[in-house]
């Protein structure tokens, strides 16, 4: 996990408006509100105090006590434990189901056909110290869920990554995929996206290997001497079409329930276009030392003990693939403490539950946190709180996947959703290190409080400090100041890889997530020894940080709960909106410096005088230079959302003292802050990809987990269509200015209670 945050300055009186628990709005006087006040401090400093890591502990060597896939018994029996816990701690608790399409195994061959013999094994061994890895008939094979079937015979290709950059470079080194099974390592993008691009270019079979630069011996010991990836373990993992859209690929866009139309299989756009397969290095390693070809570019070498070649051949290969195309059935938790004053009004928080294999760490160690949460509120409870706002903790199945059980959910649920959503919390594997905070940024203020109300179990200082230590001894310069001088350590923005796409991308719902993390790696994701022996001798072992994760999350969920006025701030999302707006600007500007370099080269006869004819290359082509792009419709939009928020945030300070006694315009306001984030939707959804509604926030088309931010304008100006990016920009800078119009609304009906402010 690497830091990439920074920060910027945000007016401190926002905060504690907006944050602070606010008076119970029947309170009238001054003392009945300060009262109201200690008594909302005294159940956050109470919930604190709960969670303990021996219960985490518990939870999970359960939870991960046997393999728990979709459609596995352990899954069904993990969630019916998971619904027990939820009742007996107080909550309203049930399963709901859905029935997907889901893909297992059935055949699985990979040989190396010339120019030696050679059969891989695709097996990862049980190993003697680990009490799980043995559990053999109960674990999924190795493979990557909703690859296409497929019987091919074709020479090998090494793509590297397999990025869209990496075919360029293929390309001026004269290697084409055409008809080739090209192998590519994992890491650098999502690995869906490395059969999506191999298969645009003509490929007709994708294998993923991890190399041990990645995660095996170049980092450190190998499982079970230490943590990272053995020579025979492998990454299993989804490579549907996740950036088109996630879920059931049969139901796209309606919940998987029993009378929902469903498509053929046939005619589902998210299964992969070619057979794909994951491999171990152990069964890498003998194919890539039989290519021939170019030595591959620098950057491209891993770190077995080869000359790496690109090819084609002359190592051929046999692939062949058949997968059960069967249903199977997904157990969704749902549990809900009622609210007592906007019981219409609901917080939302989930994990998932299901896993690869055993999933100690994903998701074991982020959902046996998120039940410790839900037992101390429980506790709380029973003590006489009760939260304002109803809050539905969810533990969702099938993420792994394709995000199935919180897809379908928010499908089936869309208009409760609409109508009552506040906020969604989403966590998953959690760690030992740092906050890793990612998010609507109108939620940033809001979250660096928390961050800072929390203590870190071994630096002993706020885990908002601790981050913002890390922003200044890790990040730029630009990061560095701004950790120092602002106020708040600046949200990620949110691409995909875990529950929280469909609430926000989808649905918008203003959307956390949050995990600690960033001092341990490992090598065992989506492996079998992803497991609790793993876990407790190479991570989060005493579970400081999965308690840590408990308090942060449930005091978050307590403080929008309870919150009378929604601590959202308009000045963040404004300043990040600014800060997009430049980068798209900036992404042109040097698109076309690049393009006009190297056209100039090109007439220079650079390439010509510099090549050398034994390594023969490809001569780059002249290129249009991209056109200029009118960005004046979003400069403009983002100015007049600049200026809403300065005025709701003024008109929140001059309203703040009587608030308190005027729950019809806190009910007013929340009403339209509830539709703050829906604003930046757009019905007719990104380009290629109509799921995805959110014109600020989208995965990349060809990046899969990293986010594109203006994706519309961004994507038009990456993929060269520039008409398309035009268009993109007029579309992008009406739903700022619906935002606009709407934070202008709400400002309007706090200042009907304060006083006239410059
Ligand atoms: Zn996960």
């Amino acid at each position: 996990m690497t830091m990439k945050r920074a920060v910027r300055f945000l007016v401190a009186v926002t905060i504690a408006a907006a944050v602070a628990p606010m008076p119970n709005p029947s309170a009238q006087s001054p003392q009945a509100t300060q009262a109201a006040q200690a008594a909302g401090e005294r159940w956050e400093t109470a919930f604190r105090a709960l969670p303990a890591p021996a219960n985490i502990r518990a939870y999970a060597e359960h939870l991960s006590a046997r393999p728990h896939h979709v459609g596995s018994p352990y899954d069904r029996d993990n969630a019916e434990w998971i619904l027990a816990r939820f009742k007996e701690w107080g909550w309203d608790a049930t399963i709901e189901r859905f029935d997907v399409l889901f893909p297992t195994p059935k055949t699985r061959l990979l040989e190396m056909v010339t120019p030696t013999r050679f059969v891989a094994k695709l097996d990862e061994p049980a190993l003697a110290v680990d009490p799980t890895s043995s559990q053999k008939t109960e674990q999924l094979p190795t493979y990557n869920a909703y690859s296409t079937d497929g019987d091919v015979t074709a020479p090998l290709v090494y793509v590297n990554y397999g990025r869209p950059a990496d075919y360029e470079d293929l390309e001026r080194l004269g290697v084409t995929v055409k008809g080739a099974i090209v192998i590519a390592r994992y890491g650098a993008s999502w690995r869906g996206i490395k059969p999506k691009v191999a298969a645009e270019h003509g490929a007709v079979g994708c294998l993923i290997y991890s190399d041990p630069r990645d995660d095996g011996y170049f980092g450190g010991q190998v499982f079970p001497e230490g943590p990272m990836r053995p020579s025979d373990g492998v990454q299993r993992g989804s490579v549907l079409d996740m950036p088109v859209h996630p879920g059931d690929p049969l139901t796209p866009g309606v919940g998987a329930t029993p009378g929902a139309k469903r498509l053929a299989r046939a005619d589902a756009a998210t299964i992969t276009r070619i057979p794909v397969l994951p491999i171990s290095y152990g069964d890498a390693q003998p194919l890539l030392a039989a290519l021939g070809g170019p030595v591959a570019p620098v950057a491209w070498r891993g770190a077995l003990p080869i000359t790496y070649r690109i090819g084609a051949g002359p190592a051929t290969v046999h692939l062949k693939l058949e997968f059960n195309w069967n249903m199977a059935p997904l157990y969704d938790v749902i549990a809900r403490l009622p609210g007592s004053t906007y019981p219409d009004e609901w917080v939302i928080r989930g994990n998932h539950h299901d896993a690869w294999v055993n999933g100690a760490g994903d998701p074991v160690s982020g959902m046996s946190a998120e039940l410790e949460e839900a037992r101390a509120l429980g506790e709380l409870r029973r003590q006489g709180w009760q939260p304002k706002r109803t809050i539905v903790y969810a533990a969702w199945d099938g993420e792994e996947p394709a995000l199935l059980g919180s897809t379908e959910w928010v499908e089936t649920h869309a208009a409760d959703l609409e109508a009552h959503a506040v906020a969604y919390i989403n966590t998953d594997g959690n760690g030992r290190g740092f906050l890793d905070m990612g998010g609507s940024h109108t939620l940033e203020p809001f979250i660096n409080g928390v961050a800072r109300a929390v203590e870190d179990p071994e630096a002993h200082v706020s885990a908002w400090k601790r981050l913002q230590a890390a922003t200044i001894a890790r990040g730029t310069p630009d990061e560095r100041r701004e950790a120092r001088a602002r106020g708040d350590l600046r949200l990620d923005a949110l691409g995909s890889g875990s529950d929280f796409t469909p609430f926000l991308q989808h649905s918008g719902v203003p959307t956390l997530n949050l995990a600690y993390g960033g001092e341990d790696s490992n090598g065992i994701y989506h492996s079998i020894y992803d497991d609790f022996y793993h876990f407790t001798h190479f991570e989060d072992a005493d579970f400081a940080y999965a308690r840590l994760a408990a308090q942060t999350v449930g005091m978050a969920v307590i403080r929008l709960a309870d919150a009378d006025l929604l601590p959202f701030d308009f000045t963040s999302l404004a300043d990040t909106v600014k800060k997009y707006v430049d980068d798209v600007e900036a992404l042109l500007k040097g698109r076309q410096d690049e393009v006009r370099e190297s056209n100039r080269q090109i007439e220079e006869g650079v390439f010509a005088a510099t090549r050398d004819p034994r390594r023969p290359t490809v001569a780059p082509a002249a290129e249009p230079v991209p056109p200029a792009l009118n960005f004046a419709p979003l400069e403009n939009a983002s100015a007049a959302l600049t200026a809403a928020a300065e005025g709701y945030r003024k008109a929140l300070a001059g309203a703040s003292a009587q608030l308190a006694g005027n729950t019809a315009v806190v009910r007013a306001v929340n009403a339209m802050l509830m539709q703050s984030e829906r604003q930046l939707l757009d019905p007719a959804g990104l380009p290629q990809r109509e799921w995805y509604r959110h014109l600020l926030y989208a995965p990349g088309f060809y990046t899969g987990y990293d986010v594109k931010t203006l994706p519309g304008v961004r994507e038009g100006i990456e993929q060269k269509q520039y008409e398309a990016a035009d268009a993109e920009i007029a579309r992008a800078a009406k739903v700022l200015a619906r935002e606009t119009a709407l934070i202008d609304a709400a400002a309007a009906e706090l200042r009907r209670l304060g006083p006239p402010v410059r």
